[in-house]
């Protein structure tokens, strides 16, 4: 019997690797667990899946470590063998849904994303079936592209039709939104809201489309797009027009894979403008950027606001 620590940097969303090896190993007889520095030579094997490229490196050195993850190698992946197994979510006991893919790779080749290198043209992966967990009603999908494939489209008429509550939390293509699709997605249990992404501008007339079709065949909330920057004027235009057309725009500054820096400290200011929503909402980009402006704030939001600038998120006023 194994010991066998796990690491990883996604604090936000569950490591859908680790899961899988966790399960590989649990089979197996092994005591899997979160990894412990206190108890290092205890270890046999430690995996560290680093999903992002710009979060730092786990600060100490680890014996017997197996690396993987976008963030250090996006050629490596699971065997077969362990690829093919249920995740195991009790190495996650907070999280009360499923996670899954449908479809791996993308039909397009943007110049700014790894999917294409990493997962290479759109194929299907697994049925909703494969990855719903008995315990819940919820899936979050981790689809790069799925109206790319009919494969994926058949699912989602599937789950139209059921009752799970879903979320495609990398974010639609709606370059290919039909009016067909659009029926689709309106009959969707979402667990928030459907999202979009407008990476250019191009993609803008689009986008404010297909928001009016969805809301015109009775879809009640919000719509949600991510809006890469890297150009600030360009990207500027994109937020204010979305802000006019009432859609929800979330800033990502365009980060350099390589160097793991933001190309131009404008559009981190904007991201921190356009991602608090109540001062999105309440000011434009100028008017924030007015440092004589005086906000028309509560005492308590302006206070948190500050501890926030400071990294304090979840600070309790
Ligand atoms: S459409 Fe999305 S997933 Fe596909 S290559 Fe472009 S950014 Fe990547």
């Amino acid at each position: 019997m194994a010991v066998i620590g796990l690491v990883t940097d996604s604090i936000k969303m569950p490591n859908l690797a680790l899961m899988k090896l966790s399960a590989y190993h649990q089979e197996k007889g092994d005591i899997v667990d979160w990894y412990n520095p206190l108890f290092s030579s205890d270890y046999n094997k430690v995996y560290y899946s680093k999903i992002f490229t710009f979060t730092k490196h786990y600060p100490y050195f680890i014996n017997n470590i197996e690396k993987g993850g976008t963030g250090f190698d996006i050629y490596k992946t699971l065997s077969h063998e362990i690829d093919i197994l249920q995740p195991d979510y009790s190495i996650y006991p907070d999280i009360d849904y499923a996670v899954g893919f449908l479809t791996r790779g993308c039909i397009r080749k943007c110049k700014w994303c790894v999917v294409p290198e990493k997962e290479g043209y759109i194929k299907s992966y697994r049925t909703v079936e494969q990855i719903v967990r008995p315990d819940s009603n919820k899936i979050i999908f981790l689809d790069n592209n799925v109206l790319a494939s009919n494969f994926g489209i058949g699912e989602i008429e599937k789950l139209s039709k059921s009752n799970y509550y879903i979320d495609f939390n990398q974010g639609l293509d709606v370059r290919l939104v039909t009016d067909e699709i659009a029926d689709l997605l309106v009959k969707i249990n979402w667990i928030k809201y459907i999202r979009f992404s407008c990476d250019t501008t191009s993609i803008l007339p689009k986008i404010i489309e297909v928001a009016e079709l969805l809301r015109s065949k009775g879809y009640k909330k919000d719509i949600f797009v991510y809006v890469l920057g890297i150009e600030p004027e360009d990207t500027l235009y994109r937020l204010n027009e979305l802000k006019k057309h009432k859609i929800t725009p979330f800033m990502q500054p365009y980060r350099d894979l390589s160097s793991s820096t933001i190309i131009n400290p404008e559009l981190r200011k904007m991201a921190r403008w356009c991602n608090r929503k109540w001062l999105f909402k309440s000011c434009s980009y100028e008017e924030y950027n007015d440092k004589k402006r005086k906000y028309p704030l509560k005492y308590e939001e302006t206070i948190k606001y500050f501890l926030e600038l400071e990294g304090e998120k979840d600070a309790v006023i």
